[in-house]
């Protein structure tokens, strides 16, 4: 088993000028590749700074994080931007899809930040929109999309540039009960087809879907018992 993510000793102090708040508080954690992990805990706890800091959108006040064995802890904005595009694909609660564009455009947009050409683009994001089951919707903007098929298109958004690791912040806040299981039959699919996923939530019923359940509780991690990755 090798460790896509690693992270050691990772602490993040927010200086708002009045009081220093200690989001995290020394997390250690490593994710397999292919393993799906849940990252449980209330709101407050840490889960979006976690997530920020595992995205490359932010750094760690200290410690290392390790995604595929380099350390990415000191990089430079440009250098982490290039991380995120290339490694990382990301899904977040208010799917983040643009309104004016059809599905298909927004899932070839990290393509064409990646500078790949149009017509590559173009067929990579209809083959990544058939992934998620949306062959038959590629021409419609997601206003003319159900909360579910929305974040559908977020999925294949975040596979279309076959990252290392999918980042998940709470991706089925925003869903019904049926779209919620839609979505969470998608990252079981996606589980099968041997894709790392680390998926952030603070509901058990969500958590439980995934292999690893790791609780964050005051900026601290602690593994469930008798889940074997
Ligand atoms: P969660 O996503 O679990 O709700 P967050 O990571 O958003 O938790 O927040 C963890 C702690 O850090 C909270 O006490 C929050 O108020 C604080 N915090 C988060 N972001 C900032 C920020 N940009 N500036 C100051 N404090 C922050
Ligand atoms: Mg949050």
């Amino acid at each position: 088993m090798s460790a896509l993510l690693r992270m050691a000793d990772v602490r993040k102090t927010y200086d708002t000028g009045v009081v220093a708040v200690e989001a995290l508080r020394g997390v250690d954690l490593e994710v397999a590749e292919g393993d799906f992990v849940a990252i449980m805990g209330p709101s407050g706890s840490g889960k979006s700074t976690l997530m920020h800091i595992l995205g490359c959108l932010d750094i760690p006040t200290s410690g290392t994080y390790e995604l595929s064995g380099v350390d990415v802890s000191g990089m430079t904005e440009a250098e982490l931007a290039d991380v995120r595009n290339r490694r990382i694909g990301f899904v977040f609660q208010q799917f983040n899809l643009l309104a004016s564009m059809t599905a298909l455009r927004n899932v070839e947009l990290p393509l064409v930040y990646a500078g790949v050409g149009k017509a590559e683009r173009r067929e990579r994001a209809l083959e990544s929109l058939a992934r998620v089951g949306l062959a038959d919707r590629v021409d419609h903007r997601p206003g003319e999309l159900s909360g579910g098929q929305q974040q559908r298109v977020s999925v294949a958004r975040a596979l279309v540039t076959d990252p290392a690791l999918i980042l998940a912040d709470e991706p089925t806040g925003n869903l019904d009960s049926v779209s919620t299981r839609d979505v969470l039959q998608l990252f079981h699919d996606l589980e099968d087809a041997g894709r790392t996923i680390v998926l952030i939530t603070h509901e058990a019923d969500v958590a439980k879907e995934a292999r690893r359940v790791v609780r964050i509780t005051d900026g601290l991690l602690s593994e469930d018992a008798g889940v074997s990755a």
